[in-house]
C-alpha cells in the first residue's frame, strides 16, 4: 500500500540544461474585449454580457476548494516538461506572458499538452478553505486533440522565486525572464477538477468561459517576494488600470474535487 501511494504522488520534472529563447509577438491590450476586471463590464456582469456560459454555466471556474470536500484519489501521473529557460514578452493581452510553448509540455496519464500560455491573476481566483493569496499563475496547455489543461499556482508573499530572473514590467510589450521549472512547488500533491476557462475570452463571438478546462491547482504555493508579487499588479494596472485581475468564485454545483494522497516522501 506504501508503494502505491509513493507511485500515486510520482511526479517527474525533467529539466533540460540548454537554455532557448522564446519570443512571442506582443499585440498590447485587447483592444474591445467586450469585458474588464471593473465597472459595469466588470466580472460581475459578464455572466449578463455573456450568458453562454459566464451566466448560465454549471462548470465554472475559479472555485474555492473545500478540503474537507475533495476526494482523495489516485490521480494520473503528472509530469512536467519544462526543460527551457525562457525569455518571453509580456503583451498584457489577457495577461499574456507567454505565447508559444517552444517545446515545453507536461503529460497526464498518457496525454500531452504543450504549454502555450502563461498569465498571471491578482490577487489568486481559485481560493483554499476561503483563504485568497495574492498572485496565481496559470499554465495553459492544448493537446493535440484540442484539449486545455491549466496548471494553476499559487504564490504567497515571502522568499524572491529564482525563478523570476526578470519579472514583468509596465511597457508594452516588456520582456520577462522565467525559469518555468522553479515556477513550480516542489510539493506536487494537487487538487484536480472540470472547469472552464476563468475569462470571457479575447473574442466576444465566441462562447465566454468555455467549460473546456482540466484543472490542476498545486496544492502548495511558491513564494515571491513582495517585490516580485507587485511587479505582476503592476503589469495588470498597465492593462486593466486594477491590480484585481480575478474573476470571484463559482459554484461548485455536482462537481467532484479530486485531491491526490499525502505523499509520505515529501
Ligand atoms: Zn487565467
Amino acid at each position: 500500500m506504501r508503494n502505491l501511494v509513493l507511485m500515486a504522488c510520482a511526479i517527474t520534472l525533467a529539466i533540460g540544461t540548454a537554455p532557448a529563447i522564446v519570443l512571442a509577438a506582443g499585440s498590447g491590450c485587447p483592444t474591445e474585449p467586450g469585458w474588464s476586471y471593473s465597472d459595469n463590464t466588470g466580472p460581475d456582469f459578464w455572466g449578463t454580457l455573456f450568458p453562454v456560459l459566464c451566466g448560465l454555466g454549471v462548470r465554472q471556474s475559479p472555485i474555492d476548494i473545500v478540503t474537507s470536500n475533495t476526494v482523495l484519489t489516485k490521480l494520473p501521473d503528472l509530469v512536467f516538461h519544462y526543460n527551457v529557460a525562457d525569455v518571453v514578452t509580456l503583451d498584457h493581452n489577457d495577461q499574456t506572458l507567454i505565447n508559444d510553448g517552444e517545446g515545453n509540455y507536461i503529460t497526464i496519464g498518457k496525454t500531452e499538452y504543450l504549454l502555450y500560455n502563461i498569465h498571471a491573476h491578482t490577487p489568486s481566483e481559485h481560493t483554499i478553505n476561503g483563504k485568497r493569496f495574492p498572485l496565481e499563475l496559470h499554465f495553459v496547455h492544448k493537446s493535440e486533440a484540442g484539449q486545455i489543461a491549466v496548471v494553476a499556482v499559487l504564490v504567497e508573499a515571502g522568499k524572491p522565486d529564482d525563478g523570476i530572473i526578470e519579472g514583468p514590467s509596465e511597457s508594452h510589450p516588456s520582456t520577462v525572464e522565467f525559469n518555468l521549472v522553479d515556477l513550480i512547488p516542489q510539493d506536487h500533491r494537487r487538487f484536480s477538477y472540470d472547469g472552464s476557462l476563468t475569462t470571457p475570452g479575447e473574442d466576444p463571438t465566441t462562447i465566454g468561459c468555455p467549460e473546456v478546462a482540466l484543472w490542476t491547482v498545486m496544492k502548495n504555493p511558491i513564494q515571491m517576494s513582495s517585490d516580485q508579487i507587485q511587479e505582476f499588479e503592476n503589469s495588470g494596472i498597465a492593462c486593466w488600470g486594477t491590480k484585481d485581475t480575478a474573476r470571484p468564485v463559482q459554484p461548485i454545483n455536482n462537481r467532484f474535487i479530486l485531491v491526490s494522497p499525502q505523499c509520505s516522501n515529501q
